[in-house]
């Protein structure tokens, strides 16, 4: 079991509806250790990728971008979500319905800071449908970058997500993928990897 994996047992709460809280070390408070040993294990296993951005989606990706950036010493930018009256040509955009909120929003992201020269590093919390992973990815490849790879720090395992971005090819890497739990009982089982 990972650093990860440890911490999810100690300290993860399981909802109704198939979501994980895990606001007491990532999403709400946020342990820094813990955040500087999920960069530099993105940075292990993304090392021979040549990374020029980390790429990820407000709110809860940014400290995790942020990490890893550090790890690699190249800039971070987050998509930001918009109102679409503020959207002018500058920008790539793509729509995200959200997992936890259910409802869409616009992404965006400023022409200015993602070009066709960059290899983006894709990073967010968690993977559960896919929808904001395919957002980034979407806003990468109109930009013309590539995407080198994607790093996921919780993918629930049980929902299609993850098979999905992995079906299209892409190199993706989560840190802890969980293949069931169960809010009755608060157990979380783990697929080996
Ligand atoms: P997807 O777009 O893959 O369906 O969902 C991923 C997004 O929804 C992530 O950016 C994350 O913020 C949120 N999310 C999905 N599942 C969970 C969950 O179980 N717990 C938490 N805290 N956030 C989740």
């Amino acid at each position: 079991m990972n650093f990860l994996e440890e911490r999810i047992l100690k300290d993860g709460i399981i909802k109704e509806g198939n979501v994980l809280k895990v606001d007491s070390f990532l999403n709400h408070q946020m342990d820094v250790r813990l955040l500087d040993m999920i960069g530099e294990e993105f940075y292990r296993r993304f090392a021979d990728k040549p990374i020029t951005k980390v790429l990820t989606i407000e709110a809860s990706g940014i400290g995790i971008a942020y990490a890893v950036a550090r790890c690699f010493d190249v800039p971070m930018v987050f998509a930001k979500k918009a109102k679409s009256i503020n959207i002018d040509g500058d920008m790539y955009k793509a729509e995200v319905e959200s997992f936890t909120h259910k409802n869409k929003n616009q992404v965006i992201v400023s022409k200015k800071y993602l070009s066709a020269d960059d290899h983006v590093l894709i990073v967010d919390d968690f993977l559960a449908n896919g929808c904001a992973l395919q957002g980034l990815i979407s806003i990468t490849e109109s930009a013309g970058a590539s995407v080198e790879g994607i790093g996921i720090v919780i993918e629930k395992g049980f929902q299609f997500g993850g098979k999905s971005i992995r079906n299209l090819g892409y190199h993706l890497e989560s840190l802890a993928i969980v293949e069931s739990m169960d809010a009755e009982t608060q157990t979380v089982v783990f697929r080996e990897q």
